[in-house]
């Protein structure tokens, strides 16, 4: 079989399965099957060429497995996210590019600040902070130790590789939010899981049948886990430290409310590329919070 026919046949199975950007998705898969980079001109040079065993039967379990509705991103173990590369897999969400507000919102002023990621997932919010804002000091705290060993392996990547002069003294801290944090911050950050519960079955089946329900389940209301960081979280802010979410687009009005109702000023909304309500964030001044839990 040559490649040609064998990215067409990959094509022609995705699409029977009703497989969304089915042409897109089988060009990926074919070039997640190669070490060296298949790029499209050596593909229009080499298309004619036999296929080895090998390869084709990669790509066939890929196809496959895409064809269950398995996300691009769990199979080929890699997305990108604020121009950088971040391993995936099933345990953590797959990063957004919705996220990207929040991270571009916080990394031109967090310099030289201590920054807490909650819910870290893959690491992508704090990591991608850690790169292009320079803060002092990072923590990136997650329930999950599944979760935690992505985070680790893409920092590791971000400390080894030349491209990155990744610098950031970072921790890692395992537990159910602020369980396991120490010390104060600056900045706390996160995306925390916001879908009400009875929301999730609904969703597209990439979403619903694969990603991890603990990154997605904000329980009844959407709203749990802000209501817990935020009840929390002046114990762990500076004076004068920002708190700021990732929202659904939905929840601006809430997470603000629960906001000003914890003492917390200069609440704002931002917007995502979309136009949507994506990020809430507000700053704590301690003659103003109460700060027992
Ligand atoms: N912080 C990660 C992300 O934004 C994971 C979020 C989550 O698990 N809810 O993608």
């Amino acid at each position: 079989m040559t490649l040609r026919s064998l990215l067409e046949w990959g094509e022609g199975q995705l699409v029977l399965s009703d497989v969304p950007e089915a042409a897109l998705c089988a060009w990926y898969l074919l070039q997640a099957c190669f070490d060296e980079k298949l790029d499209r001109s050596r593909y229009f040079l080499r298309r004619e060429e036999e296929v080895c065993a090998g390869t084709k039967k990669k790509y066939e379990a890929y196809i496959e497995k895409r064809s269950r509705r398995v996300p691009l991103e769990y199979i080929t173990g890699y997305t990108e996210f604020m121009g950088l590369p971040f391993e995936v897999d099933e345990h953590v969400l797959i990063p957004r590019q919705d996220t990207e507000t929040l991270v571009e919102i916080v990394y031109p002023m967090c310099g030289g600040e201590r920054v807490l990621d909650l819910c870290t997932g893959s690491g992508c919010i704090g990591l991608s902070i850690g790169v292009w804002g320079k803060p002092s000091h990072l923590v990136l705290g997650d329930i999950s130790k599944e979760a935690l060993y992505v985070a680790q392996r893409n920092l590791k990547r971000f400390r080894e590789g030349d491209d990155y002069r990744y610098h950031t003294p970072t921790e890692l801290v395992r537990g159910d939010l602020f369980e396991n944090i120490r010390g104060v911050f600056d900045w706390i950050v996160s995306n925390p899981p916001y879908i009400e519960s009875e929301t999730i079955p609904g969703l597209m089946p990439e979403v619903a049948r694969f990603e991890p329900v603990t990154a997605l389940d904000g329980g009844v209301d959407g709203l749990a886990f802000y209501r817990e960081i935020i009840r929390q979280a002046p114990l762990y802010l500076a004076d004068h430290g920002t708190l700021c979410f990732e929202i659904g687009h939905q929840q601006g009005r809430d997470v603000c409310a629960l906001m000003r109702g914890r003492g917390f000023e200069k609440i704002e909304i931002r917007k995502d590329l979309a136009g949507n309500d994506r990020v809430v964030l507000g700053v704590m001044d301690r003659g103003k919070v109460e700060c027992d839990v």
